[in-house]
This record gives structure tokens, C-alpha cells and sequence, in this order.
């Protein structure tokens, strides 16, 4: 399987420069020897996805609502999503979490949401610091990942990524350890295979920069990344690019 490198570009980029940054990064990456995965912001999406079409390059969504339609102003519906083509959406952010208190029930519905319309989720889970500080790291992931994929069909797993992004090395500067993302992404994979009977790609996210993409592809169970900050500029996203391929030449 491909290495999946995600670029989650939250709330940055007019048009043009979304635009601009993908001409960049197609032009120091050509390679399709991993699949890269481009996340705008909503504004900028139908201009992406036209940039790309017909192209081994992905684009989704870094958000959906969990209901069909109706009285949601400024809220965005799977079907509004599906007319554009495309592949992903991220479900379940840890910033959505955070700051718009997405329940781990709407992070069903979302997924739920999105598969009815043929759009991959990326489901992210990860716990803050102060439930790792108190040993419920475990716990915390293994009820996200089950209130997550609850009543979802098994024939759907094909479909799915799951991102292990502890909430508290999002743009933070410091990653988890190895052994912390050898632990979670071992305890994800067997979750995960209690719940569906196929491989599901486990990408990590958090700090994931340069320095560390090297050691972190290169670990059991970690298939790929969700990429902030280093996403923003062709420069750190190219490296990240070149030292995932080094290592799974
Ligand atoms: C993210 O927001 O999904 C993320 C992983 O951010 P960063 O790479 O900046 O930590």
C-alpha cells in the first residue's frame, strides 16, 4: 500500500493561494508513490478538485454537517459535498471537538453521513493531555473508536482511514514519542479489527515535520499521515514527502 500523506490546511489560503501551493508542490513532488491528500477550506475547494481532476492527487472536505439539510446556517451537508467529486472528508477533528463540541454521537452520524454518499472519512481520535496524564488513554480511544464506527456496516471498512491525533501534539511542536504512537496505533489496529474484518489505514497526526517523518512512517501500524502546520508550505510538506518515500523505497 501507498504511504497516504494528508495535508489538512484548516482555515488558510484564498483561492489563488491554494491554487498556488498546489502548483508548487506538484512541481517538487510529481510522484505518485504516495497518495496525497489535499484538504482546502470549503471556499477554496471546488477550484481544487477542478485542479486535480482526472489526476492520481485526492481532495476532500475538512468538515461535514451530521444532518441531511434544514436550519443549520453555515453548515455544509454530505450531498452539497458529494456533487463535487470528492474523495474525503475529515471527521471528527480534534479542533471540531474542541472548540464546535462535536459529540462522539455526531462524529457517527457524520460518518454515517459521508459513506451514504461514497466519501472516504478520516476519522480522527486522540486523547488531550490530561487524560493520558491520568492513564486514560486507552479508554479514551477505544470508546471514540467505537461510538465512531457504531451500526456502521462492516462492507464499508474499505472505505475508512482512521487518524491517531493525540490532541495535545497538534501544532504543538512535539509529536508523540514512538513508543507512544507504536502503543496507540497497535491498540487502534485491534480495535478496529474487532469492529470490521479488513485493514484500515492508521495515518498519525501531530508535529509530524521533516525531522520526525522519517522514524514515524517507518513504525508498525502507522500507514501515513495527517499533516497541519508543515502542510502550509511547499517546502516542509515536499521534505516530509521525500523522507516518507526514502524510507519505504
Ligand atoms: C492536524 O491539525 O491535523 C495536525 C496534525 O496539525 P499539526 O501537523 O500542525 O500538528
Amino acid at each position: 500500500m501507498k504511504p497516504i500523506i494528508a495535508a489538512n490546511w484548516k482555515m488558510n489560503f484564498t483561492i489563488d493561494e491554494s491554487l498556488n501551493l498546489i502548483d508548487e508542490i506538484i512541481k517538487k513532488s510529481p510522484s505518485n508513490e504516495a497518495e496525497l491528500i489535499f484538504f482546502p477550506n470549503y471556499i477554496s475547494l471546488r477550484s481544487v478538485q477542478q485542479k486535480l481532476f482526472d489526476s492520481a492527487y485526492k481532495v476532500g472536505s475538512q468538515n461535514v454537517h451530521h444532518d441531511e439539510s434544514g436550519a443549520f446556517t453555515g453548515e455544509v451537508s454530505a450531498s452539497m459535498l458529494s456533487v463535487l467529486n470528492l474523495d474525503y472528508v475529515i471527521i471528527g477533528h480534534s479542533e471540531r471537538r474542541q472548540y464546535f463540541y462535536e459529540s462522539d454521537d455526531q462524529v457517527n452520524q457524520k460518518i454515517k453521513r459521508a459513506l451514504s454518499v461514497n466519501i472516504k472519512p478520516v476519522v480522527c481520535i486522540g486523547e488531550t493531555i490530561d487524560q493520558r496524564k491520568s492513564g486514560k488513554t486507552i479508554e479514551v480511544l477505544t470508546r471514540q473508536l467505537n461510538k465512531a464506527f457504531e451500526e456502521i456496516e462492516s462492507f464499508n471498512a474499505n472505505m475508512i482511514l482512521v487518524a491517531y491525533e493525540p490532541v495535545w501534539a497538534i501544532g504543538t511542536g512535539v509529536s508523540a514519542d514512538k513508543n507512544q504512537v507504536l502503543e496507540a496505533h497497535a491498540l487502534i489496529k485491534q480495535t478496529l479489527a474487532s469492529i470490521f474484518s479488513e485493514n484500515i489505514p492508521i495515518l498519525y497526526g501531530g508535529s509530524v515535520n521533516a525531522s520526525n517523518a522519517f522514524e514515524l512512517i517507518n513504525l508498525n501500524n502507522v500507514d501515513g499521515f495527517l499533516i497541519g502546520g508543515a502542510s502550509l508550505k511547499s517546502e516542509s510538506f515536499c521534505q516530509i514527502i521525500e523522507n516518507v518515500l526514502v524510507e519505504n523505497n
